[in-house]
């Protein structure tokens, strides 16, 4: 079967096609000549995933899955969250964003936070939603130089190093998207 992984990111879709079944075969937007800008509109992180993957079932045709991220801070009721991307505005800036971040939380105790990914498969035009969340904290300063977005600020509970100073293979492990991503195989490994 083929599959289409919402995606650019051809690490990502390295990283799962190995997780899958050589029976499934995945492939990127660009794969299917897709260079559609996707609005994500959606209020949620869900509602996002859900726009990706229902409009490229609808108008490619494919089976399809699309991921989204955010990452929710207690102290702020839970923003960045479906804004994480463009926290401190546009063009996104990764820079920017933990610098907002920072210093919206300057003085406050609670630093407690979790990335969450959710995704969204749509297989023959049923949707089904898989979920992934990775506690932490917000660190007072950058630590680390891997990864990406707000990786040198996070660090998962547990663990007294930060995303960035993790290598990619430990990161997935534990990792919000790597949990949602290990329930999305699980499903398409018992239906295949
Ligand atoms: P996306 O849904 O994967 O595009 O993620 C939305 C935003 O959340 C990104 O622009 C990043 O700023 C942030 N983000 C998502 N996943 C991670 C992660 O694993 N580490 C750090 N930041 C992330």
């Amino acid at each position: 079967m083929k599959l289409v992984f919402a995606t650019n990111n051809l690490n990502k879709l390295a990283e799962v096609q190995k997780m899958l079944p050589s029976s499934i075969e995945l492939l990127s937007l660009k794969d299917i000549n897709c260079f559609d800008d996707i609005e994500e509109t959606a209020a949620t992180l869900e509602g996002n995933a859900q726009i990706k993957a229902n409009y490229i079932k609808e108008k490619f045709g494919y089976n399809c899955f699309a991921d989204d991220t955010g990452l929710e801070v207690d102290a702020l009721n839970g923003d960045p969250g479906v804004y994480s991307a463009r926290y401190a505005g546009e063009p996104t800036n990764a820079e920017n964003n933990m610098q907002k971040l920072l210093s919206e939380l300057e003085n406050k105790p609670n630093r407690k936070a979790q990335f969450r990914t959710s995704i969204c498969l749509n297989l023959d035009n049923n949707q089904f939603l898989f979920d992934g969340i990775c506690k932490g904290e917000i660190l007072t300063e950058k630590h680390g130089e891997k990864g990406f977005g707000y990786d040198p600020i996070f660090q998962p509970e547990g663990f007294d190093k930060s995303f960035a100073e993790m290598s990619s293979e430990e990161k997935n492990k534990i990792s919000h998207r790597g949990l949602a991503i290990n329930k999305l195989v699980e499903f398409l490994t018992s239906i295949r």
